[in-house]
């Protein structure tokens, strides 16, 4: 597979391509089509796409923003819709498909813009309700009955209220769980390097601390990649894995750099984008709970949660949430990160927020307050 990568300068026909694709988002206007580069005006729009979306607004055209970009044109009634094995549809009218099965009380599973297996079931089971052919396709007649329909859930995201309850079903005890962890990089991928350190050594450190710990309390874990092991999985592929394994929560693990030295700090990231609706609920409390009691046990700067639609989170069925553990481009933040007992800080903050994502509400004690000890034993 070729990599896309279009930016500010390019010109040709893929670039032509782009700028219509923008226009008819609204986010350029090319009225009087110019020549075929990627200026100012592209750049800007790509970004304020991206921003949009949830991706890095870099700014760049990648293999991500491409197919984003691409999705973003189809609205629900353009084309049938239904489950294709193997090459699932995605797009926006897949979006506002499942949004809808979804107000309307039909169990899609996440909002998450591609035609699964899921998706399928709640079409069809959709279609049984109002007495049409449960055949799973959106068609004319199906479109027309979602449309006539006042939605029976209200206050937004009852996708999200059902993986609550889920949640909430599963327990608030730790064993039995099952933890994916995923350290960003390894083997001959060693991510960001500075400092005399690289960020391969330090997630795969990390993640064996985790791994420890977890274990040690009952838990069920799997890393997407072995200590050692050459593969380099992508994204999509670390996701199918967590699927498969079956996983309540996928924490990943990554360190930051910036060309900017001073910039530093911790940050976490869940699924969702600035579309109402996307956003995973369960994600996001993950996130913040990661976020806080890294924050409240290290002085690294609080760069707070984020929603983004990178693939390893789109794709994920559990709750997913992936750290970038300060920058390694920063004095102050490598030396931490290169500090053993720094990482066994940070490790006991994830499992304790892995632990805290199950307690109800009430028995949640103070932050920085469990430790790993109350939870192996309690
Ligand atoms: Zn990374």
């Amino acid at each position: 597979m070729t990599s896309l990568r279009y930016q500010l300068g390019d010109t040709g026909p893929a670039i032509a391509e782009i700028r219509s694709k923008l226009t008819q988002l609204g986010f350029l206007d090319d009225t009087a089509p110019g020549p075929h580069t990627f200026d100012e005006d592209v750049d800007q729009a790509v970004r304020q796409f991206q921003q949009e979306r949830g991706l890095t607004a870099t700014g760049v055209v990648d293999d991500t923003t491409y197919r984003v970009l691409d999705e973003a044109r189809w609205r629900l009634g353009d084309r049938l819709l239904s489950y294709v094995v193997g090459n699932p549809q995605a797009g926006d009218d897949v979006i506002a498909l499942q949004r809808r099965l979804s107000e309307l009380g039909f169990d899609v599973g996440r909002v998450d813009g591609v035609f699964g297996p899921r998706t399928g079931d709640a079409l069809r089971e959709f279609q049984r309700n109002v007495g049409l052919p449960a055949d799973g396709t959106c068609g004319p007649s199906t479109f027309k009955s979602l449309g006539r329909l006042a939605p029976i859930v209200t206050g937004g995201r009852p996708e999200s209220l059902r993986a609550v309850e889920a949640l909430r079903q599963a327990g608030k005890r730790l064993p039995g769980k099952v933890v994916v962890i995923d350290p960003g990089h390894g083997g001959s991928d060693r991510g960001h390097r500075a400092h005399g350190l690289d960020e391969a050594s330090v997630v795969e450190d990390l993640a064996a601390r985790i791994e420890g710990r977890l274990t040690a309390t009952g838990v069920q874990t799997y890393l997407t990649r072995g200590p050692g092991s050459e593969a380099s999985p992508t994204e999509s592929e670390r996701a199918t894995f967590a699927n498969d394994s079956g996983a309540n929560l996928l924490i990943s693990l990554h360190v930051d750099s910036h060309p900017n030295a001073d910039a530093s700090g911790v940050a976490t990231y869940f699924y969702g984008s600035r579309e109402p609706g996307t956003a995973s609920a369960i994600g996001e409390q993950f996130a913040g709970l990661v976020q806080r009691e890294i924050v409240a046990r290290t002085d690294l700067v609080d760069c707070r949660a984020h929603p983004k639609t990178w693939d390893l989170l789109r794709h994920t069925k559990m709750a997913a949430v992936r750290v970038e553990l300060g920058y390694i481009t920063n004095d102050g933040d490598a030396a931490r990160l290169a500090d053993p007992d720094f990482r066994d800080v940070v490790a006991e903050a994830i499992v304790v927020a892995i632990q805290r994502v199950y307690l109800p509400s009430g028995e949640d004690a103070a932050t920085g307050a469990l430790r790993f000890h109350d939870l192996a034993t309690g």
